[in-house]
């Protein structure tokens, strides 16, 4: 088995300084245009694993009369058990049989790639009042995700109100596959140039190393910082320059309340 890579993140010192000098960006406007962040969300603004373990605690609740003790294991699912990939998270919960495997990846791509259960996403640490305070500033706010527009952007637009994401207002926008068939770093780098038209892209934040890797070399003068919670496995080594967080808990903002009129 490979082992998982390792990444360096910054000491706390430094990853402050880095929260701070990015706020500073979002409040210089250039000859470019506004200053534009651009985020990703599953794995970097949000936690998309309580979405799985709901799922498959679902599974586990229909699978108690047929399989008692795979329903059992299932039911017991927490996101901290959870793999990157549902495989191995389904083994590692005890579940071997290759029919029940199937069953259970097809029950949970239904419902994983939807809109309904998007509800389930939680904010990272540190997340909404980060990007709250660079909007704030005056940066343009560019949600850029791996999810498709048909079947997961009704729930997007929903998941990031409920839990406190700026939206609805002047200097947000929402960027989503066109079909869920695209490749995800197709998606990004046929993205990333049109960014332009937005404004100055002076940050973009992501888990995963490749969407990473190109747009530093989209946008080199920009931070590109990568967002060390999991990633798809053998994904590419990650490209000197880029900066690498936990989370967003060293931003230590405000935390700015929704102001009056906003959605
Ligand atoms: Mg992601």
């Amino acid at each position: 088995m490979t082992p998982l890579p390792v990444y360096h993140r910054l000491p706390t010192d430094q990853a402050e300084t880095l929260f701070a000098r990015i706020v500073g960006r979002c409040s210089q406007r250039s000859a470019s245009g506004p200053p534009v962040l651009v985020l990703d969300l599953d794995g970097t603004l949000m936690d998309n694993r309580p979405r799985t373990a709901a799922i498959l605690r679902d599974l586990g609740a229909s699978w108690e009369k047929a399989h008692p003790e795979d329903a059992a294991s299932l039911r017991a699912c927490t996101p901290e058990r959870l793999a990157y990939l549902l495989s191995d998270s389904l083994r590692r919960l005890g579940v071997q049989d290759p029919a029940r495997l199937a069953e259970a990846t097809e029950y949970w791509r239904h419902r994983f790639f939807t809109d309904d259960d998007l509800r389930h996403d939680v904010a990272l640490a540190g997340a909404v009042p980060f990007v709250r305070a660079c909007h704030a500033a005056g940066a343009t706010i560019v949600y850029l995700t791996d999810r498709d527009l048909p079947m997961m952007g009704v729930g997007t637009f929903a998941s990031l109100r409920s839990l406190g994401f700026p939206l609805g207002v002047a200097g947000v926008e929402i960027i989503l596959k066109p079909d869920a068939q695209m490749a995800d770093e197709a998606f990004k780098r046929m993205v990333a140039p049109t960014l332009a038209r937005v404004g100055e892209v002076v940050a973009s934040f992501d888990n995963e190393p490749a969407n990473c890797n190109l747009f530093l070399e989209a946008y080199p003068k920009a931070d590109i910082v990568f967002v060390d919670t999991q990633h798809v496995p053998g994904a590419p080594p990650l490209h000197d320059g880029v900066f690498v967080v936990a989370d967003f808990s060293a931003a230590h903002v405000p935390d700015i309340p929704r102001a009056e009129g906003e959605p």
